[in-house]
């Protein structure tokens, strides 16, 4: 099953291969230009580039980034200044948890399917104040259970491989589990996302920053990503063949409910029929 689930994926490759004007940066090239954008960065050579007038009035015109951020919005972590961009480069989701719920994964649709842009980066860092509250088991009021329910079950992952370790040992392990999480959860409810990044149009890879140091460490794409798109297109498979199933019992029923109704109908006809015959 796992086999044709892939080979499915393959074919939907080809499929939409056409399917939106991207930008000229691949994703490869646009995690080396954040990568040398943070060396310059943590080296204390920052360039600041784009952020002249010239780029003012070019970005007037329209804008090209040329990657989509989902970072949290920790003030610590401010992405044009820890990759060195300036205006128009960087397309950014921020959120605390960098989670990704209905209106960040829009934000990114609209990032890769209108903007462009050929990676996504899911951009987690060491001491998440969301994170460390959900490890914790703080109690939050307000909307930010609702926020925070998508970290609980990394947190729950990672902590139950951890029993009886105080959240400190193991809270680095879920904050990387929790950039993750945001990624399969686009790829889940993102159907735009899933067929770009399975014709190979857009990639999507965590990075986390270490406050401490100010470098990000890139982790790539998710580890379980072909299991979990295999799973999506098989749950898509299953899906359309329980409507069918469903149709062909709707059309038994009626058939069944037509059967009933014949005796009713039988005399009628054969009423007509006499009444012709009469006539000859
Ligand atoms: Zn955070």
């Amino acid at each position: 099953m796992f086999k044709k689930v892939v080979a499915a994926i393959s074919l939907c490759t080809c499929l939409f291969a056409n399917s939106a004007q991207m930008n000229k940066v691949s994703p490869d090239e646009a995690i080396e230009i954040l990568k040398n954008g943070n060396t310059r960065f943590l080296e204390w050579k920052a360039s600041h580039p784009n952020a002249d007038k010239i780029r003012l009035d070019e970005l007037s015109k329209g804008q090209k980034p040329f990657v989509t951020i989902n970072g949290c919005s920790d003030s610590r972590v401010p992405p044009e200044i820890i990759f060195d961009q300036g205006l128009g480069d960087l397309f950014v989701v921020r959120t605390a948890g960098n989670v990704s719920a209905t209106d960040q994964i829009g934000t990114i649709e609209y990032g890769t399917e209108h903007l462009g842009t050929r990676l996504v980066v899911v951009l987690g860092h060491t001491k998440c104040g969301a994170v460390t509250a959900v490890a914790k088991g703080e109690h939050v009021h307000g909307n930010i259970p609702a926020l925070v329910s998508s970290i609980v079950p990394p947190v729950k992952k990672v902590k139950s491989a951890h029993v009886n370790e105080e959240y400190g040992k193991w809270l680095n392990e879920a904050i990387i589990e929790n950039a993750y999480e945001s990624i399969a959860n686009i790829l889940k409810k993102s159907e735009t996302v899933r067929e770009l990044v399975l014709s190979g149009k857009v990639k999507i890879v965590a990075a986390i920053y270490d406050v401490d140091s100010g470098k990000v460490k890139f982790l790539g794409e998710h580890p379980e990503q072909l299991r979990l798109l295999a799973n999506i297109e098989a749950n898509k498979i299953l899906a359309k063949k329980l409507q069918s199933v469903k149709k062909q019992e709707t059309v038994k029923k009626q058939e069944t409910v037509k059967k009933h109704e014949e005796p009713t109908r039988e005399p009628i006809r054969e009423q007509k029929r006499e009444k012709v015959e009469i006539k000859y």
